[in-house]
């Protein structure tokens, strides 16, 4: 052991740092970002906004970024569920939101329960805060709806873990799919001492009658929802992810948050990027059409793709998924290897993509 090795905290020794390949490629279908680039306009507005806020870079940032929570606030609020500045919370990412939730309410001796496969980061973060993670599990059983979790699964494996934080990944990353608000609720009753997340990272490409969880954030202070701008926005370099949650909820994580966390820069970008909205939101129709694009023409190659609500497909059914994963590298395609025996996760980007894509893996699998 190293002397470095020997310093680091225990129950770090022996990770390994978290590392989707940032490969230059053709065709990098691999991390869920937005295959469209911000549009010009949008990009004028982001430039004049930083230049408006840069002579004053001497100063720090709204510590309250006041501005930024009340236009988030009015963009969840456009799905009819009211929701005010006050439940609002934002991060650099849903990762660094994530994070204030498990310092304020996991840390040493305490619980954190997901159930996987979900995001590879929900138990990362929790680790980072000496939280200790446990794997919930999804079932496989069931061909129709495989990786699925019924309710009576998931509130047999909240009441057996007791824990202090649940995760719930809806549509979950990297399956696809939703899960019902039954779930969500039931879990929430069957965890009396938990905080209880639903990372609604996705929630934009849902299909149609899909309910969010913020529909059910009255009567429940323990809930908590996330969102990003990374996916459906297309600012994923922009770093803005944030939650709502009970007001109450959000005076806790003021207690964890290092003073100024969000830069003026950021918060000028992302409420440029809010007051173009429509604008930025206006590829999450192709994207989605490229989704269900995929699992059909998967389908028509003999794989089991998982019917998505998001912007990526999990397809199965491939005799070694990390081979198929290399050769459409060599193709300059870069897909996710998720860890899962026989499944790569693609990403659903625009039409042209979605065709190279398509192409490569037939050829591969030829
Ligand atoms: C991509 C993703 C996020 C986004 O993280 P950011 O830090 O906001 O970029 C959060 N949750 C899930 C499930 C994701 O897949």
């Amino acid at each position: 052991m190293s002397d470095l090795e020997r310093l680091v905290r225990p129950d770090l020794r022996g990770r390994t740092a978290y590392g989707a390949p940032q490969l230059d490629v053709a065709v990098a279908l691999n991390v869920n970002e937005s295959s469209y680039a911000v549009p010009a306009d949008v990009v004028e507005d982001m430039v004049s906004a930083v230049r408006a806020v840069a002579p004053s870079l001497n100063r720090y940032p709204d510590r309250e970024f006041t501005k930024l929570r009340t236009a988030l606030a009015e963009y969840l609020s456009r799905s009819g569920t009211p929701v005010s500045p006050g439940q609002v919370w934002a991060g650099n990412g849903s990762n660094e939101v994530l994070l204030h939730v498990l310092q304020a309410f996991g840390g040493p001796d305490r619980v954190a329960l997901g159930f996987t496969p979900a995001y590879s980061m929900h138990p990362v973060i929790t680790a980072t805060t000496g939280t200790r993670w446990v794997d919930g599990h999804r079932h496989a059983w069931d061909a129709a709806a495989p990786f699925d979790v019924t309710v009576a699964e998931a509130v047999a494996q909240v009441r057996d873990v007791a824990p202090n934080v649940v995760f719930l990944c809806s549509p979950n990353n990297p399956t696809g799919t939703a899960l019902s608000l039954d779930l969500v609720t039931a879990v929430y009753d069957a965890a009396p001492d938990a905080v209880v997340v639903v990372d609604e990272a996705y929630a934009e490409f849902a299909r149609a009658g899909t309910p969010s969880a913020l529909t059910v954030l009255g009567g429940h202070p323990r809930l908590v929802v996330t969102r990003t701008m990374s996916k459906a926005f297309a600012l994923a370099g922009g770093r803005l992810g944030y939650l709502a949650a009970d007001a109450s909820l959000i005076d806790i994580l003021r207690l964890v948050r290092m003073p100024y966390h969000l830069s003026a820069p950021t918060q000028a970008i992302a409420l440029a990027a809010l007051r173009h909205t429509d604008e930025m939101l206006a590829t999450v129709d192709v994207i989605r059409e490229q989704r269900d694009r995929l699992v059909m023409e998967l389908r028509g190659l003999g794989l089991v793709p998982v019917p998505s609500d998001a912007n990526f497909v999990l397809v199965g059914g491939l005799d070694d998924a990390h081979r198929t994963w290399q050769a459409l590298l060599g193709h300059g395609i870069l897909v996710r290897d998720v860890g899962i025996p026989h499944h790569l996760r693609v990403t659903a980007g625009t039409p042209e993509e979605t065709t190279a894509f398509l192409g490569a893996l037939k050829e591969v699998l030829a």
